[in-house]
């Protein structure tokens, strides 16, 4: 249904290639959105603009703090809005996506991150277009909820990934569908969802969760070291997930798990996620420790969902609870 009344979005400018001319020592973010605006004439059809500017970096350099900043600006703005388009850096985009899912849930309004894999100046650029698509889908009246638009992809924040380093269609929906494609200006959707009714703010995540990937051969002893340093571990492991049975593993796990730190295990695999109950190897941890696994989560849900979580839980319990409850279909999957 399309109501027909202009939309009013408010376009977020932080940075990224999409903004970026060369410095002389490569690429870094120099223009703000309401430059960007002025490349993407078309967008005056679909909405209404204002701009803000909160942070103009390379997303490389962004952290926690940034993803609660990003929150914050929506919630004060949220009432003179009908969506956001939030102009950012690719190579965290997915992390910022899903700490923001985590930090706005069900929202009836759109929040639209893209960004671009050449800058916006720059000839045969992929950033007219994204942009342009993510005003539309930000206007449209079947949006909601935190979202990636990019090289027609609509993807759910809880979902992408950045999957290539150098192509257009850099983002993938992981374990889950697109929610829609965007083609022309024309939006289908795959996945309709019923429209939330009332936003829910938080405005603290922990930022000290960290992610060890396993590679044959390690030893144990830099488990051990990673978390004393840490509240939360997310662990990549190898297939459906379990840990090396020839070093100590098991015990570290095992003392930080006793200690009070959350552990979740995942897979390093990028596609159709953990199964620690399969083989030897994880059905032990799984039966015996009080450890959480992502299943189907992408890893980039998995550690902001912890920083979220460990910004409030009280005990494991709680923690438990909160991950396995599903927030804007980040996990489907929880045996
Ligand atoms: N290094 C850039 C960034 O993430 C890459 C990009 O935006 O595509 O900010």
């Amino acid at each position: 249904m399309n109501t027909n009344k202009k939309k009013k979005i408010l376009f977020i400018g932080t940075g990224g290639t999409i903004s970026s001319q060369n410095s002389g020592e490569g690429l870094s973010p120099a223009m703000d959105a309401q430059e960007l605006l002025r490349y993407c004439p078309d967008i005056i059809n679909y909405c209404d603009v204002e701009c803000i500017q909160i942070l103009n970096l390379d997303s490389t350099n962004m952290r926690p703090g940034h993803w609660i900043m990003m929150a914050q600006a929506i919630e004060e703005n949220y009432n003179d809005y009908d969506g956001f388009v939030i102009a950012h850096g690719t190579d965290t985009m997915a992390y910022s996506a899903s700490a923001v899912s985590y930090l706005i849930q069900d929202s009836p309004k759109p929040v639209v991150f893209t960004g671009a894999q050449k800058p916006i100046d720059v000839i045969g650029s992929d950033a007219i277009r994204n942009l342009t698509d993510a005003f539309i889908v930000a206007s449209d009246d079947n949006s909601h909820g935190v979202q990636i638009v990019f090289f027609g992809s609509v993807i759910c924040g809880t979902r992408a990934r950045k999957n290539f380093s150098k192509s257009f269609g850099a983002f993938g929906s992981i374990n889950f569908p697109e929610i829609a494609r965007i083609q022309d200006g024309r939006i289908a959707r795959f996945i309709v969802d019923d429209v939330p009714s009332k936003p829910k703010f938080y405005s603290y995540l922990n930022p000290n969760v960290g992610l060890i990937k396993l590679v044959p051969g390690m030893s144990a002893d830099i488990l051990n070291y990673i978390i004393n340093q840490y509240d939360g571990i997310v662990v990549e492991s190898f297939g459906v997930g379990g840990l090396p049975e020839y070093s100590d593993f098991y015990n570290q796990i095992k003392e930080a798990a006793d200690k009070g730190k959350v552990v979740v295990m995942t897979t390093q695999v990028p596609s159709e996620g953990s199964n620690l109950g399969v083989y030897r190897v994880g059905s032990k941890l799984k039966d015996h420790l009080r450890i959480l696994e992502a299943h189907d989560m992408t890893t980039e849900s998995a550690i902001t969902k912890l920083m979220w979580i460990l910004g409030q839980a009280k005990d494991f319990d709680e923690a438990e609870a909160l991950f396995y409850t599903t927030i804007y279909h980040d996990i489907l999957y929880k045996d």
